[in-house]
């Protein structure tokens, strides 16, 4: 029998505990390294200036109501949605071999793309699902929640701070046949460092090779480099090879929409003879419909809406781009900032350094996206919190995102005084 009292007190989240101690400590020039989230030059929360316009729009709307959105969501959300990450000009669009569910953000995303290939693929037991090492801690529960096997594959490598593709590759070659791979599109979290165009199409090759499910992550779309196409480059490529594919897209981060909760799931069949794959598709759509009826019923309708709007008008769709760059050029420009102090430091004073490999740190503007893997060891991101009160996750990640003109010098002494 169930007894309440056998169930065992779970591990605080690092992260909310992280939050949690930054938020309690007094001291004024504490620094906030570990937010998910974009801050603008004063550590604030940024609404983008599109999300406002967008957000008049609805709320002079006077046809405006409160019911619920269709179950696979807003219609004009989810085809835009589409056309975003694919391509307006994509011909599996044109082809209809695209099923797309509006979705609890890119968590939801990712979750009903688990739940589905939990439940439907033709495997038992279901292949085993490769994460990257390290990946988004998430993807670790998502996937084991709906009772898949999880396993690793070489990301990081901690010699040159850049991708270990030599690694990643044979893992990939070795795996099972047919095992699902997770692919973060752009942005990776939590290095910051993607593949390159030739890296991608090595990484194709591998997973065709060995017959594998290639399973996006897309959380980062625009915000990463401020180019949408550039950012959705990887997924196009394996669409454009007639892989079989889906991708979990969040707006949380390129529209500033976090706790509106809105993204899609897409489902990308391969291109057989056109019926055949819009079948394909129609039945996957309708499957993936029960999933979405049961867990949610009907998705959010707030940041959809919003996100739609702005989609669906070129003027502000510009203005969004606009946006886009407000906040990836911001990030670049303090990834640059921080990599050019630590290093005049460096050269300013090279006769007490600790460890050689931390005088370099071309991996700070190399890396993309919110996060930087600075190589910090847990000792010393241990001393940049307690005596620096700078925070950040114990494998030495920090956000892009809170740092800023304001305490840029002062987080640039600290990790100059910790490195040696
Ligand atoms: N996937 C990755 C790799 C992420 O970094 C994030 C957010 O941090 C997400 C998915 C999902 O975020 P959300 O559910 O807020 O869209």
């Amino acid at each position: 029998v169930f007894s309440a009292a056998n169930v065992p007190q779970a591990p605080e989240d690092p992260l909310f505990g992280l939050m949690r101690a930054y938020r309690q400590d007094p001291f004024a020039k504490k620094v906030d390294l570990g937010i998910g989230a974009y801050r603008d030059d004063h550590a604030k929360p940024w609404i983008l200036p599109v999300v406002r316009k967008a957000d008049e729009i609805l709320r002079s709307d006077p046809e405006l109501n409160h019911e619920y959105l269709p179950i696979a969501g807003l219609p004009q959300y989810t085809g835009a949605a589409q056309k975003l990450i694919l391509g307006a000009d994509s011909p599996a669009i044109h082809d209809g071999r695209v099923a797309t569910f509006q979705t609890i953000s890119g968590t939801g995303a990712v979750h009903l793309g688990a739940l589905f290939l939990a439940k439907f693929h033709p495997l038992r037991p279901a292949p085993t699902v490769y994460l990257s090492d390290p990946t988004w801690a998430n993807h670790n529960q998502i996937f084991t929640n709906v009772g898949l096997q999880i396993a690793k594959y070489p990301y990081f490598s901690a010699q040159t701070k850049g991708l270990d593709i030599d690694g990643l590759l044979s893992t990939l070659l070795a795996a099972p046949a047919g095992s699902i791979i997770v692919l973060h599109a752009c942005a990776h979290n939590p290095t910051g460092v993607d593949p390159t165009h030739d890296q991608w199409k090595q990484i194709a090759t591998v997973i065709r090779e060995r017959g594998h499910f290639p399973f996006f992550d897309c959380a980062y779309q625009g915000f990463a480099s401020g180019d949408l196409a550039r950012d959705a480059w990887a997924i196009r490529y394996f669409v454009s090879q007639g892989f079989e594919t889906c991708v979990a897209q969040s707006f949380a981060k390129n529209f500033g929409l976090y706790g509106e909760r809105a993204g899609a799931f897409h489902w990308i069949s391969a291109p057989d003879a056109a019926a055949t794959s819009q079948v394909t598709t129609g039945n996957i759509a309708s499957q993936l419909a029960i999933l979405q009826r049961s867990e949610i019923s009907n998705p959010p309708a707030y940041g959809s809406r919003i996100a739609s709007i702005v989609l669906n008008d070129p003027q502000l769709f510009a203005e969004w781009e606009e946006d886009l760059r407000t906040m990836s050029g911001r990030i670049a420009e303090m990834r640059l900032g921080l990599r050019q102090r630590l290093e005049a430091r460096i050269l300013a004073d090279s006769s007490n350094i600790i460890n050689g490999s931390q005088a370099n740190w071309a991996h700070i503007t190399s890396q993309i996206g919110m996060f930087s893997f600075t190589g910090l060891s847990e000792s010393q991101v241990k001393v940049l919190r307690e005596k620096w009160h700078i925070y950040m996750t114990k494998n030495g990640r920090i956000s892009m995102a809170g740092i800023n003109s304001h305490n840029i010098d002062y987080v640039a002494e600290a990790i100059d005084s910790v490195i040696r």
